[in-house]
């Protein structure tokens, strides 16, 4: 698994605003577990605890996570048994909530507060019974996560030259930040002079961006490069309405939208709050006649979770 072949597609979609021409890089198609941006860090992360030998993996996330699912799953088909600490919820029972319980994985409940002292624990358990834990960050943030979306901003080049054409922004939904972090990262090195815009989904700046540069000059460290500051880093906050999972009615049109125009699933917490935040931003900084990358990071299960919001409003 660790060999799928991860080039994902990339394609002009039919949208017009400012005469821009849009594409989009498909990440929910990567082959394994509805996909996502979680499986291109999750991949990195398997190597790493196969190379170190270990027998049992810890993560972090809340069961509704798209990571959690991806994590979970592949232990189960790899009989690897798997622990997730996760916070306390009142959510509803979300796609991947369900999901979660099949892959018969242990999942330890804990408060926000004490999340860090509930995987240490966790994590000194397993080992004084012999076993050997390793620990994937919640999101699949860190190095490796970077890394992940270094190589796939190498795709993206790659795609560049075989088609003769070269993107001026990539947009994207932003968490954490990891995947963006990868993204600068592969722009930085590569010289590109690539716009790089984060749509938060959730955190504010100066937090969000904060994250965002540390993950990226760690990365840089270790690759010998020159360091960024906090300028060099566009992670647009305008657009999170009330926080991780809240949306609007623009939203739901624009996942509708896509759906139906080109037969694509977004959804409303990450993608579709992300693509209709790019919308936004365009119009308000009159970006014109440019060549735009939209990176799909997945989440297809979500937009099932979503379903019946966009068929009330369909009827409206
Ligand atoms: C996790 C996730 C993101 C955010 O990724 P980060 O690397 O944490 O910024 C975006 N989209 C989807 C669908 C995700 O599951």
């Amino acid at each position: 698994m660790n060999n799928v072949n991860k080039d994902t597609p990339i394609y002009r979609i039919n949208k017009n605003l400012n005469k821009n021409e849009f594409y989009i890089k498909r990440d929910d198609l990567l082959p394994i577990s509805f996909g996502g941006n979680k499986v291109r860090k999750a991949l990195l992360f398997m190597r790493e605890f196969e190379e170190l030998g270990c027998n049992v993996i810890v993560t972090y996330g809340s069961g509704s996570s798209n990571h959690c699912r991806i994590i979970a799953n592949i232990s189960a088909s790899r009989k690897i048994p798997c622990y997730i600490i996760s916070p306390l919820s009142t959510k509803n029972d979300s796609y991947n909530t369900k999901m979660i319980k099949i892959f018969g994985v242990k999942i330890i409940y804990c408060s926000l507060e004490n999340v860090k002292k509930t995987i240490d624990k966790t994590v000194s358990f397993l080992t004084k019974k012999g076993k050997s834990p390793y620990f994937i960050p919640g999101g699949g943030h860190g190095l490796l996560g970077t890394h992940s979306y270094f190589q796939a901003y190498e795709e993206i080049r790659n795609w560049e030259y075989f088609n003769k054409y070269k993107f001026d922004y990539i947009f994207l939904a932003s968490g954490t930040g990891t995947t963006q972090a990868g993204l600068v990262c592969g722009n930085l090195i590569y010289k590109d002079n690539k716009k790089i815009i984060g749509i938060s989904i959730a955190r504010k700046n100066p937090y969000g961006k904060d994250i965002i540069v540390d993950s990226v000059n760690s990365y840089m460290n270790k690759m010998g490069s020159n360091l960024i500051t906090f300028e060099d880093i566009d992670f647009i906050d305008d657009y999170i309405l009330g926080g991780y999972s809240d949306y609007n009615k623009e939203i739901v049109n624009v996942v509708r939208k896509m759906l139906i125009n080109n037969c694509l699933a977004l959804d409303c917490t990450y993608t579709g709050k992300a693509f209709w935040g790019m919308e936004e931003y365009i119009k308000r900084n009159n970006i014109v006649k440019s060549k735009i990358l939209f990176l799909h990071t997945g989440g297809s299960p979500l937009f099932f979770d979503n379903l019946d919001v966009l068929m009330d409003e369909a009827n409206l």
